[in-house]
């Protein structure tokens, strides 16, 4: 218990890492500034893209407020980019590192194991690694996440709800009209200042 305990003080891990992804956002926003100057001759194809940095400099993205979100599974298919820019995150201050986890096993899975047959992630993004009896800490490859929501539907459900829905900015083209936002059910995905442009579950 006591790794649990260390793991979910270093929760401010997964802060520290949206401050960075904010700094790298920053860094970015000097760039595009910079590049627009210098860019005057650009394919028209690449217009959408530098169109949405301009928004972008004007210092808000677009975020999933994860409260409002119902996993309705429309951010793996309405990105304009393949996989999608939303992603699964994972909030280990709230995880329960629960054995039977309803994020990542499959309902009616047989038994508890790492069988393909039995993980409720399509692509295999989540991993399950023993900590100590009886618990179980999950992590998500954010590479392998198409976004799909299914484990998160399966941790609000089942478990506590760490699991959650997040537009990792380092990913998103930021455009002008998010379709992700246009089309969500939940009216989940607005416009945050990007000095906040993570809405983690276990902020308080
Ligand atoms: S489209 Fe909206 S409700 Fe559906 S998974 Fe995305 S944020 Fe959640
Ligand atoms: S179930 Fe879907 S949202 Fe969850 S980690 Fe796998 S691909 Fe990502
Ligand atoms: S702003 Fe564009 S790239 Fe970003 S999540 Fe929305 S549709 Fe995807």
């Amino acid at each position: 218990m006591e790794y649990v305990k260390e793991k979910r003080i270093a929760t401010s891990f997964y802060q520290s890492e949206m401050k960075e992804e904010k700094n790298k956002y920053q860094s970015r926003r000097d760039f595009v500034s910079k590049a627009g100057k210098i860019l005057v001759a650009v394919p028209v194809i690449a217009l959408p893209f530098i169109l949405g940095k301009k928004t972008s400099a004007s210092g808000y993205v677009w975020q999933i407020d994860p409260f409002k979100c119902t996993t309705c599974g429309q951010c793996k298919t309405n990105c304009v980019l393949t996989p999608s820019a939303s992603k699964c995150v994972h909030s280990f201050v709230l995880c329960g590192y629960c054995d039977l986890c309803g994020g990542y096993l499959r309902q009616g899975a047989k038994t508890i194991s790492t069988g393909a047959e039995n993980q409720m992630c399509p692509t295999g993004a989540i991993t399950r690694k023993f900590v100590e009896e009886p618990y179980f800490e999950y992590t998500i490859n954010e590479d392998l996440c198409d976004g799909c929501a299914k484990c998160v539907k399966g941790c609000v459900d089942f478990g506590n709800g760490s699991l959650h829905m997040q537009i990792k900015q380092d990913l998103c083209a930021n455009c002008n009209d998010c379709s992700i936002a246009r089309n969500c059910p939940s009216h989940a995905i607005s416009r945050v200042p990007a000095d906040y442009q993570y809405i983690p579950k276990d902020r308080v």
